[in-house]
């Protein structure tokens, strides 16, 4: 009788897996590999078509290609008196016996493990090194002609990405032994959305594809299946705030009549549109959770009184939060201008309590503007009938949820953000609000140029910056950070340096260390243009308003992402003078920085800088790890795919009108994609 052995499933334990070596298991455990499951979620970081390799003669095309070559030489030499490299010289298999070197510098481990007779894979992109083309620290793999030869050879092979102490080959010998061995028949706590195939067929197929394009097909399904669990938060998060009763506000808009009288202009069309989506929602019983996406300096602030009149005039109070005190005080300032002559009440409420006006909350209903410590407010507890969110971007999403959960009655939310986000990511990350989209800038204002400039270009900005002050403009300088770390330039050293460049003028600073008191006199200096060049940090990031500052100068301005570049640059353009935005850098012309920083050059429209912005730096850092609740996403392509997002949407929705609770036996499995908010939900 032959024995039988147990096949694997998802729960195997890898030290059950006889092919893995109790010192393999030891390390996979240590990355936290514990069951077969997994092990077989570790995904390829790319593959290597292996079935037919390239030649050297395409490395001159300055991406990477994969090459099967023999090593006919491996030293390793001198560069300077600490500076060790190894070189490998090699000759390709095939047709062509190209020979060329490939260097490792610092890693004579190479020098020990690789000579002469050694048949490897390379894969890397060609480099100049002195007058030749040679490989740079190449990923490489040596060929062994032993049992497990075809796994690695002959086929399109998959490459892990991190170090877990396991080689890469070693790795992809392990994997492709447990589905040798794996039990291809669907787990009973797996929901198979894909009903032809199962997920363990798909995983296979991901891990040792046919061909590029099953690859890509494979990704596509388990993307989309990470998708789903992204949507059914979503949906279930929309399910939670539907059930909710709101305020339901009359349709009198005298107030607005009022206010529109006051006004030095006209709204615009996109915004009238915009108040006029806002109030249908307001005006409904249903809480509005609404999203008003438009780029710096197109005038939502107005939008959102107008919706914070409707609210105070059917008789509730309104508050919008602010996410820097110096947003929070310029909004208040505003609002009490406006306001005052209709005889509406503002309140400001902030963490700095010598400038606040917090009293008579309970008495009529008003206006209040704050920062983060109305998050604590408890004196404004149940009269709240609107609560705006100014720059939602700066805040998370847990701080979104205690701000509306006000009990029973669920005050309308409208949430405002000047990163415009693309289409995709509203969909996921704020796929639970509707979108609202003021696109079109208020007229009258000035154009605005972007260039990037090497620092020893500093001189003739200095005088540039000279012109526009005596034409009686006002400057913005902006660095990264407070105290520099080695590199980084301080605030401390620009305020100098402007201070001895342009001794006529006055040169102010901002940073966010300072006390909210001396923060508040330096802006309403700014403002007042008793300062003319004001040097700060990112504090100038958001919503200050100084028409009259035409020019942005960006120290280290790689070191931002493209979004937030622009939202500094939204600070300037604000009237109607041609504006400059000058982003200086330490990266040559020849970086992918400069190549980054050029996109701000070509491109002013906000979206497409978003868009731009998602490729490069992927959704968490976009939005903010701690908000985007995306952190773990490990098929993040599908970022930009809007139809994948539309077809999980479709599958989440109705998965959830069918059973909202995920509890039937088919979606429980479903219950562990949910986070904290919604796992809660689905289970009260
Ligand atoms: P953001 O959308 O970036 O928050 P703001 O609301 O701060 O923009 O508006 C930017 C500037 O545009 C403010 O000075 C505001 O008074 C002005 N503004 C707003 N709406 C209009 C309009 N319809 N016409 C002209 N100027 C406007
Ligand atoms: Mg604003």
């Amino acid at each position: 009788m032959t024995e039988i052995t147990p096949l694997f499933s998802y729960t195997t334990c890898l030290k059950d897996v006889h092919h893995i070596s109790s010192k393999e298991c030891e390390l996979l455990e240590k990355s936290g590999f514990l069951t077969v499951r997994d092990l077989l979620f570790y995904l390829p970081k790319r593959y290597e078509d292996r079935r037919r390799f390239d030649e050297f003669g395409a490395l001159g095309q300055q991406k990477p290609v994969c090459l099967h070559v023999n090593v006919i030489d491996a030293r390793t030499k001198f560069a300077g008196a600490k500076r060790r490299y190894t070189e490998v010289l090699v000759e390709e298999k095939g047709m062509v016996k190209t020979r060329f070197s490939c260097i490792w510098f610092n890693m004579p481990m190479i020098g020990k493990m690789l000579c002469a007779g050694h048949e490897l894979v390379l894969f890397g992109t060609a480099k100049k090194f002195g007058k030749n083309l040679c490989m740079l620290h190449p990923d490489f793999e040596v060929v062994k002609d032993d049992a497990y030869h075809s796994i690695h050879l002959e086929r399109i092979v998959p490459v892990y990405g991190g170090r877990l102490g396991i080689s890469i080959r070693r790795l992809r010998e392990i994997i492709w032994g447990i589905f040798e061995k794996l039990d291809f028949s669907p787990e009973s706590d797996v929901y198979e959305f894909v009903p032809e195939q199962t997920q363990k067929e798909a995983l296979n197929l991901l891990h040792f594809p046919d061909s590029m394009e099953q690859a890509a097909s494979m990704k596509r399904r388990f993307a989309l299946e990470e998708c789903l669990g992204i949507q059914l938060n979503v949906g279930i998060r929309r399910r939670m705030v539907q059930a909710k009763h709101g305020f339901k506000t009359a349709s009198k808009t005298a107030l607005l009549k009022d206010l529109s009288e006051i006004l030095p202009f006209e709204l615009t069309a996109g915004q009238k549109q915009c108040i006029k989506e806002i109030f249908d929602d307001m005006r409904s019983p249903h809480v509005m959770n609404r999203l008003l996406q438009g780029d710096v300096g197109s005038g939502k602030t107005l939008v959102a009184l107008c919706a914070m009149l409707l609210c105070v005039e059917h008789g509730f109070s309104s508050m919008m939060m602010a996410p820097t005190q110096i947003l929070a005080e310029q909004h208040y300032q505003q609002f009490l201008r406006l306001l005052t002559p209709l005889g509406i009440n503002v309140s400001l409420y902030t963490g700095d309590k010598r400038l606040d006006s917090h009293v008579g909350f309970k008495s009529d209903p008003r206006i209040i503007v704050g920062t983060h410590a109305l998050l604590y407010a408890k004196d404004i507890e149940d009269q709240v009938g609107l609560v705006v969110i100014d720059e939602q971007h700066k805040f998370g999403v847990n701080q979104r949820a205690s701000l509306i959960d006000r009990g029973e009655l669920c005050p309308d939310v409208l949430v405002m953000t000047a990163t415009p986000i693309p289409r995709t990511l509203t969909l996921t990350v704020y796929g639970d609000l509707d979108v609202s989209l003021l696109e079109q800038m208020p007229s009258g204002r000035g154009e605005m140029t972007t260039f990037v400039r090497p620092y020893s270009a500093m001189k003739k900005v200095v005088s540039f910056v000279k012109s526009q002050i005596d034409e009686g403009r006002q400057i913005y300088v902006v660095s990264p950070m407070i105290e520099g770390e080695s590199k980084a330039r301080s605030v401390a050293e620009d305020l100098a340096y402007w201070q001895k460049a342009l001794p006529k003028y006055a040169v102010g600073l901002l940073h966010g260390k300072m006390s909210s008191e001396d923060k508040d006199q330096v802006m309403r200096d700014f403002k007042a243009n008793n300062i003319q060049i004001l040097v700060s940090t990112t504090v100038v990031e958001v919503g200050v308003d100084v028409p009259n500052s035409t020019v942005m100068i960006i120290n280290d301005a790689e070191r931002f992402g493209l979004a937030q570049l622009h939202q500094l640059r939204g600070r300037i353009g604000r009237g109607e003078h041609p504006s400059y935005c000058i982003l200086v850098t330490a990266s040559d012309e020849e970086s992918e920085e400069w190549a980054k920083l050029k996109i701000l050059e070509e491109t002013r429209n906000g979206f497409d800088l978003a868009e731009k912005d998602l490729q490069i730096r992927g959704p968490g850092d976009v939005l903010g790890t701690s908000q985007s609740g995306l952190k773990d996403v490990s098929f993040g392509d599908w970022i930009g795919d809007i139809r994948l997002i539309q077809r999980a949407q479709f599958l989440a929705n109705k998965i959830l009108d069918e059973d909202p609770q995920l509890s039937s036996k088919k979606y429980r499995s479903l219950r562990s994609l949910l986070q904290g908010d919604c796992q809660k939900a689905v289970i009260n």
